[in-house]
């Protein structure tokens, strides 16, 4: 059967959260202290999610992003093909085996060389779980038939009040229905576009009040690597417009960048005192991330 999600509004959820957030911790964040806790900072694991944004830009319009297409955009970067394949080889050597995306805050196919990153990506680090999440927009039927083989799992993430399979998604919800062996690897998430989710660090243009901050330690710095089309590295996939530079994948390995001086320096902040006193974490309602064995929390 085809796997068909229908996602709904969060606003509930977000107004029990804030309830929470004011005089409790809820049993996710105690997670979150335990786990930043546990991190021992001489032998950090490699990350469980690596992202690799190969172009700033997204084509969609959803109001609780802080880049959708009408907000301030950041300076248009697309990543060089020789960067793109040192960060691959990098991840390699390492043998990486955790989560791999080759996109971030972006529509993956606005980047005309995305198959064949992927294919690339496929081939040098197959351990590695490579997953997309796109808004299908631009991807056609051809493309996503191109490029599914080099996927474990895409999401389609369809943005639409009705809740609907839309017309320029059907053709690939037609094919992939007819062929059974695609059914677990790709998920039609039926989206509200203006739903109300995290506020990203106090950036999202739908919730930026502050009053939604969380007070958990956040998992994120000790599990996520993100790598911006510039080669600069970013604190979390919250923090959208790169206003944190950690490191720079020019000049550095994969294992120099993890461990940063500027990244350390997070770490041992977070671990002390938790998200007080950080740009954009201090005002992130965000709790969860990708947790062994746990799913994270929108
Ligand atoms: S608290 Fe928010 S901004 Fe800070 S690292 Fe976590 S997700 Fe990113």
């Amino acid at each position: 059967m085809v796997r068909v999600e229908r996602r709904n509004s969060f606003e509930h959820k977000n107004k029990l959260k804030d309830f929470y957030h004011k005089f409790f911790k809820t049993g996710m964040e105690k997670l979150n202290d335990r786990i930043v806790d546990s991190y021992d900072m001489d032998n950090l694991p490699l990350p469980l999610e690596v992202e690799i944004e190969t172009v700033n830009r997204c084509n969609g319009d959803c109001p609780f992003c802080p880049v959708n297409v009408h907000e301030p955009q950041r300076p248009y970067a697309k990543m060089t093909d020789e960067l793109f394949y040192k960060i691959i080889d990098d991840l390699s050597e390492l043998n990486y085996s955790g989560q791999l995306a080759i996109y971030s805050n972006n529509e993956p196919f606005l980047d005309e060389r995305i198959i064949k990153f992927h294919e690339y990506a496929r081939e040098k680090v197959p351990n590695a779980f490579i997953h997309m999440y796109t808004n299908g927009s631009v991807m056609g039927l051809e493309k996503f038939k191109q490029i599914i083989p080099y996927l474990d799992e895409m999401v389609l993430d369809i943005y639409d009040d009705r809740q609907i399979i839309t017309p320029v998604i059907q053709p690939v919800y037609d094919y992939v229905e007819s062929h059974e062996e695609l059914h677990e690897k790709v998920l039609f998430s039926l989206r509200l576009k203006h739903e109300i989710l995290n506020s990203r660090g106090g950036q999202s243009p739908n919730k930026k009040d502050e009053a939604h901050r969380s007070k958990a330690k956040c998992v994120l710095p000790f599990q996520e690597l993100i790598i911006r089309p510039t080669g600069h590295i970013s604190l979390c996939a919250a923090d959208a417009l790169g206003k944190y530079d950690l490191g720079d994948m020019n000049t550095m390995t994969i294992m120099q960048a993890w461990h940063s001086e500027k990244h350390e320096e997070i770490r041992k902040a977070m671990k002390k005192t938790g998200r007080k006193g950080l740009m954009l974490c201090d005002k992130c309602d965000l709790v969860g991330g990708t947790l062994k064995g746990v799913n994270g929390i929108e």
